[in-house]
């Protein structure tokens, strides 16, 4: 493709001959305006080459942020158009599947509801129903000084497959983001999701699992996975502000283009509310029955 653009790069010149038509008033030079539409072609092309590369350099991977961040701005519009502007919510939605949650033992929401005051990201329609869990032990997420992302409590603990479903897509590449002096959320990554898994649960249903840790992935695309299996480990990658496990259940495979949808549970223990709902909200302590 790289030689294919070279020549695209030479060929657009011949777009300054279209001025001398114009000069000399003769309309088949004019003609030759058209070889400016090439130095788009060159632009598009250059952007799928970077988006392409792996992240070997800063530059390329801060393009590659730019451009998510950019993507999700393009999504909100897309998805709206797509729901015929009524998107999901709890009310009105009928889940096709029943969830568990995608860890062992009791994880606090750290994040995430199914109303505006609870939502992960209410205004971000691709992220809106989405869940942050990490673990909570006398109101601390961490033991020693909390400067490592292995202090925390969650850290490399075992990730589970929320349903069965069909892995459609992994990325294992980033390293975690080191923890920040300031409690904000860094981003290390060219992928705010950091390493990443997406399971395909019905034809309209996807979970995307977040964060995870580089390396710990106990199954490749195309794998059949049944609920409650081990599927990776909790993490720090991409945009967090210390390790714990996003997950979320979206219309389609694409993260930036598919609305997020309430998640309705199912056999679990909600050890903060005594309302039987099957949804949770941040500040409740949840667990899987056993
Ligand atoms: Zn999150």
């Amino acid at each position: 493709m790289k030689t294919f653009i070279k020549v695209i790069k030479k060929l657009y010149w011949l777009g300054l001959l279209g001025f001398v038509g114009s000069f000399l008033d003769i309309p088949s030079l004019e003609l030759f305006y058209l070889f400016f539409l090439l130095a788009l072609v060159d632009f598009v092309l250059s952007i799928i080459i970077v988006l392409r590369m792996e992240d070997t350099n800063e530059t390329v991977s801060d393009i590659k942020f730019l451009f998510q961040n950019l993507g999700m701005l393009i999504g909100i519009p897309i998805i709206y158009l797509r729901n015929r502007f009524h998107l999901p919510d709890a009310k009105s939605y009928e889940p096709k599947i029943l969830y568990s949650l995608p860890f062992q033992g009791s994880w606090n929401v750290a994040n995430g509801g199914v109303d505006r005051e609870t939502s992960h990201s209410w205004n971000i329609c691709n992220q809106r129903y989405a869940y942050d869990f990490y673990i909570e032990i006398n109101g601390k997420t961490f033991c020693d000084s909390g400067k490592s992302v292995t202090d925390y409590y969650c850290y490399g603990k075992p990730i589970l497959a929320p349903a069965d479903g069909i892995v459609v897509e992994i990325k294992n590449l980033f390293n975690d983001t080191p923890i920040s002096d300031e409690p904000e959320a860094l981003c290390s990554a060219s992928d705010i999701r950091g390493n990443y898994i997406i399971i395909k649960h019905s034809e309209h249903e996807y979970s995307t699992i977040a964060h995870i840790k580089k390396d710990s992935f106990y199954v490749k695309v195309g794998d059949h996975v049944q609920r409650g299996q081990q599927i990776a480990c909790c993490g720090n990658s991409g945009n967090t502000s210390e390790p714990h496990i996003h997950f979320q259940i979206q219309q389609g495979k694409s993260f930036l283009l598919s609305a997020s949808l309430p998640i309705c549970f199912a056999d679990i223990i909600n050890h903060t509310t005594c309302k039987t709902s099957p949804y949770i909200a941040r500040g409740h302590i949840v667990e899987n029955k056993k």
